[in-house]
């Protein structure tokens, strides 16, 4: 079968690809060998999202007393919480497919490689007229399909940690894909990575009542963020009887008869509170720490071995990631790779803005790049967190003479009555030669629906406005993204509430 276009892979990467590009008029197929929606809406932010979305609502009845309402205490029933998510992505799963067959999308079951041979298959002379084949095999059956283009959008799964002992059996050493899928919440619990998903784990668990111990190697929780939104989020979780270790690394695990003893060394690391005798302190570099199970969410590595890549000619970097250029083109003329494949933010709206920008690329349109430092990021933490653009430290390092301004949610009427007053919206902006502020660098928020209020900041770290384009905009009252309107009337030297 001929198509203008194959993709490789059904997930936020793939599927997104396959429908911008039969939205442009091409002939699309779409290979994937397990389940349309990938990681994303089967083992990761779909998911993830849901059964925080359970924690939040298990906290609301809790504290339901506060606001006057009587309500009996509130009990976990995982099987129903399981239920509710899995609903929801097969409804979202039909959709995808639903879109791709309205759209005419061809959809192929089964593993899909690139056909090499002599010079990965491919005449070398860079004629982009040039036919890519892909062989599609489930079982035994094979089939071979041709296209002038192909996407490869596999994806990525969970990195193991090479340690003794941490080999997953999905009970006591487990990774996202077993954690999203428990029955019930366990006892105690030590996550390893303090990353995006490592934190929203150590929340949810938190909230479902779970002794948590959040395990960092690099000095601060979620590295890339900024530093002051970091230090706040390790303050909330130890406020909340999370045990947060940042600068430790793990040794090795040992299984116990409840569960996993897990050695940690590192110039902070100590054993928590809740298992410390009140006399001792540690003494040895390297210190015990036991739960009911171990987590490891210290990132995810490309799924690239599948594609029969470097066969094809594609250049694969070593730690498994397809070089690709700024258009998300490969080293074979024709072929791009998108998504979380390439070495460029893991972030499922990442993976849709590449393969948009590989299918305009091919259609010669002459797209823009994608601006990887200004990408919106949203972490679902109790506060959430969400960012865009340069943080204060790499700003400064970018050369520019910063203007910080720092509004809290305590004074905001809307987080006042929601509740949760906790966090701040920081605007990290350039200072000009006459001392105001400029040119909007970063907008860094930690508090209530952070991720939603992003939206606007986003926009304007991107279209690259200046503090003054946006403090005299109106935002309406009572909302939480009047802190955001404080945070750049402050930054012109005339706050209104702050
Ligand atoms: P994947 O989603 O991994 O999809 C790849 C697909 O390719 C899979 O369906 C796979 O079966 C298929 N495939 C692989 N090899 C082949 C082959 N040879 N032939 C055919 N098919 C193949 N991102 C966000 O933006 N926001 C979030 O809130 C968020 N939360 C997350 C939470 C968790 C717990 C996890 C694990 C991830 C989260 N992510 C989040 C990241 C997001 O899921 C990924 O960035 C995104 O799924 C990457 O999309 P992709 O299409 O590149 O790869």
């Amino acid at each position: 079968m001929e198509h203008d276009l194959i993709v490789i892979g059904g997930g936020p990467g793939g599927y997104a690809t396959a429908l911008y590009a039969a939205a442009a008029g091409m002939d699309v197929g779409i290979v994937e060998k397990n389940k349309l929606g990938g990681t994303c809406l089967h083992v990761g932010c779909i998911p993830a999202k849901e059964l925080l979305e359970t924690a939040a609502v298990y906290r609301t009845v809790s504290e339901a007393a506060e606001f006057g309402v009587t309500a009996s205490e509130p009990v976990l029933d995982m099987a129903v919480a399981q239920q509710r998510k899995q609903g929801i992505i097969d409804k979202l799963a039909k959709g995808v497919e639903g879109m791709l067959k309205h759209r005419k999308v061809a959809m192929y079951s089964g593993v899909g490689q690139l056909v090499g041979g002599e010079n990965g298959g491919l005449p070398s002379n860079g004629n982009s007229q040039n036919i890519r084949r892909v062989q599609v095999s489930a079982g035994i059956e094979t089939e071979t399909l041709a296209a002038r283009n192909v996407v490869l959008a596999s994806g990525s799964v969970p990195k193991a940690l090479p340690l003794p002992g941490f080999e997953f059996d999905g009970k006591s050493v487990i990774n996202s894909d077993h954690l999203l899928s428990i029955k019930k919440a366990p006892e105690s619990a030590i996550i390893i990575g303090g990353g995006a998903i490592g934190c929203e784990f150590a929340s949810l668990l938190g909230d479902f009542g779970t002794q948590v111990t959040l395990l960092e190697a690099l000095p601060q929780l979620l590295p890339g963020a900024d530093p002051e939104v970091s230090k706040f989020m390790e303050r909330s979780f130890k406020r909340r009887k999370i045990e947060v270790q940042t600068g430790v690394s793990v040794a090795s695990c040992e299984h116990t008869e409840n569960g996993v003893r897990v050695m940690l060394e590192g110039p902070e690391s100590q054993q928590p509170a809740s298992q410390q005798p009140e006399s001792q302190q540690p003494e040895s570099q390297q210190v015990p720490v036991e739960a009911s199970c171990v987590i490891v969410a210290i990132g995810r590595r490309p799924l690239s071995e599948s594609l029969a890549a470097e066969k094809a000619g594609v250049k694969v970097d070593k730690s498994g990631y397809v070089a690709v250029d700024e258009f998300c083109r490969t080293s074979v003329d024709g072929i791009y790779a998108v998504g979380d494949l390439v070495a460029t933010p893991q972030l499922a709206h990442v993976g849709f803005a590449e393969g948009m920008l590989a299918v305009r690329h091919m259609l010669g349109e002459s797209p823009e790049p994608i601006s990887y430092g200004q990408v919106p990021w949203g972490i679902y933490t109790r506060p959430e967190v969400a960012f865009a653009g340069m943080t204060e430290p790499a700003a400064i390092e970018a050369g520019y003479e910063v203007a910080i301004s720092t509004n809290r949610f305590g004074a905001n009427s809307r987080a006042m009555i929601i509740g949760e007053a906790e966090g701040f919206v920081k605007v990290v902006a350039e200072k000009k030669s006459d001392g105001s502020a400029g040119l909007i660098l970063g907008v860094h928020i930690v508090g209530p629906w952070a991720t939603e209020l992003l939206g606007q900041a986003y926009l304007t770290v991107n279209w690259e406005a200046e503090v003054r384009d946006v403090a005299n905009l109106i935002q309406p009252h009572p909302t939480l993204s009047e802190l955001y309107g404080e945070a750049m009337l402050s930054l012109t030297g005339r706050p209104l509430h702050g």
